[in-house]
């Protein structure tokens, strides 16, 4: 715990949250509190697996209306607590732990949808929703949120929002940012706001965008307001084999730069054509494979299929078929899940970027170069597709794996983070991003300074102004504990 509360602060605590949710909102037991120690990230994971004792918060709660969760947060401010927002806690970069314990804060009960507007196309609903429901809520009005990342069952609006994230479909739908409208926050000082009621305006810069993005440490978003599409009339997938990846990059550079506008493009470099498709879709070919996925009316998506068709000829790219970008498209999941998931006792991490069409391929080999020749002892290996697409450029999904890595924890922790560094540190020295779509949270926070360079200073001040008392999830985006 931060502040070492004596017991009678304790109760203290803890009776003011009851008298906030009631008694069967707040736990303070052990095994409840086991629960939100480890997320998706690979250290906690690893530490609980190797007999370690976790981080666990102090207290769980879990409100149900926005007047809730502000009343929590002055109590939070009244000791001094750290108060961390917690969705489906499937984030990849720690970034719902409890690193400096106090109050996890489960946004699970506030779960309902407010406003399915069918005229203007758009959906106003809790944050802690879960992502399946939404989209089911929507698909009965013929309608469809359009994100689908692929802990779509596993998370919620909030965290979607939190840490920017992106669904398999983003290149025609966009990401959690570009889809949202307006939001209601909880300020970490209690006060409830709401963004302005568009996204898209002139009337000062965006308090929306501010609070996107921004992982729970700048307030709790407690509603959102979502653009809605009408579910696709025609939805097709055609697959292609690049002879190698910098011609699929290319092709899929042409696609984009002629404003066709596919749901998906899926390109694997050499390594993951073999490896993950074989793997995944019993598959087996050698080059670079690509799935191209059009929705939406039918006229376009012929039109948009045909040139799809014409600039991946143009490159000798082999016209798989339909067939096999079906196969993908429904066992897209499956790498994500066990058995495919990669797990324990491997290591691996998913360190994500993206760049302008210039950058990426130079990305993409320093990365592999710094992974595969640096750690060569340790047997590590990178692999890599881009699957979210911009018309300016591309990011690329890329991952290390150590097969065999140490034993001892504290090793294991060391090598991870060293790994992360330099793989981080590449992106950022060659035009990219510390992160795309998975976040920042503890894993990449400490690397935030080196980003933004004098930047930082603005960041810090915006924290320093919103929550004075440094409560809302110390530690992560590289904001300090106080
Ligand atoms: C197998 C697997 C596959 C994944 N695939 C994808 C993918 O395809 N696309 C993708 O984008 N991500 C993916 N992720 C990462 C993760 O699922 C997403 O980041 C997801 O959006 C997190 O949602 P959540 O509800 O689980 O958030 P949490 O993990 O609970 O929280 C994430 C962050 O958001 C903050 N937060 C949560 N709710 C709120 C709120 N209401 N207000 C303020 N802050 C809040 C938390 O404090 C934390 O910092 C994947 C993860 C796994 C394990």
């Amino acid at each position: 715990m931060t502040r070492q509360l004596k017991s009678y602060q304790l109760d203290m605590v803890i009776s003011e949250l009851i008298d906030v949710v009631g008694e069967d909102d707040v736990t303070t037991a052990t095994p409840d509190r086991f629960v939100y120690a480890v997320d998706h990230y690979w250290i906690p994971e690893m530490w609980v697996d190797r007999g370690q004792e976790p981080i666990l918060p102090d207290f769980v709660v879990h409100p149900e209306t926005p007047e809730e969760v502000s009343r929590i947060l002055q109590v939070a401010n009244t000791y001094r607590l750290p108060v961390v927002p917690w969705g489906g806690g499937s984030s990849s970069q720690g970034g719902a732990l409890p690193i400096f314990g106090g109050i996890i804060l489960d946004t699970k009960k506030l779960n309902k949808i407010i406003e399915i507007d069918e005229k203007s196309m758009t959906v106003t609903a809790q944050a802690g929703i879960n992502g399946q429901h939404l989209e089911w809520a929507v698909n009965e009005k013929g309608m469809t949120v359009g994100h689908y990342p692929a802990a779509q069952r596993a998370s919620t609006l909030g965290g979607w929002l939190g840490p920017r994230g992106s669904g398999t479909l983003s290149t025609k739908y966009g990401k959690a940012e570009d889809m949202v409208m307006s939001l209601q926050v909880v300020l970490p000082t209690g006060e409830i706001i709401r963004t302005l009621p568009t996204p898209n305006h002139a009337t000062g810069p965006s308090l929306l965008q501010l609070f996107v993005g921004s992982e729970g440490t700048l307030g709790v978003i407690t509603e959102a307001t979502l653009r809605a599409d009408p579910l696709p009339e025609e939805r097709r997938f055609r697959s292609f084999l690049f002879k190698d990846m910098s011609d699929g990059l290319e092709a899929g550079r042409r696609i984009m730069t002629a404003r066709l506008r596919p749901a998906v493009i899926r390109l694997y470099d050499e390594v993951s054509t073999v490896k993950q498709v074989k793997r995944v879709l019993g598959i087996t070919v050698q080059g670079s494979y690509m799935v191209v996925g059009f929705d939406g009316l039918k006229e376009f998506v012929d039109l948009e299929e045909a040139k799809v068709m014409e600039i991946c000829a143009g490159l000798r790219g082999e016209d798989l078929g339909s067939e096999a970008g079906w196969k993908w498209w429904n066992h897209r999941y499956d790498f994500y899940f066990p058995p495919r998931l990669k797990s324990l006792p491997r290591m691996y991490g998913t360190t994500d970027t993206v760049s302008t069409f210039s950058d990426i391929e130079k990305i993409y080999y320093a990365k592999k170069e710094v992974i595969e020749r640096k750690y060569h002892k340790c047997h590590a290996y990178y692999l890599a597709h881009f699957s979210h697409w911009y018309p300016w450029g591309v990011m690329v999904y890329d991952q290390f794996v150590v097969d065999d890595p140490p034993q001892d924890p504290h090793q294991a922790l060391l090598l991870h983070n060293q790994i992360w560094a330099d793989a981080a540190r590449v992106s950022v020295a060659n035009g990219g991003v510390l992160n795309e779509h998975h976040g920042i949270g503890i894993k990449l926070g400490w690397l935030m300074r080196e980003q933004y360079g004098p930047g930082w200073k603005a960041m810090q001040g915006i924290k320093d102004a919103l929550d004075p008392n440094g409560i809302m999830n110390p530690g992560k985006l590289g904001f300090a504990l106080r």
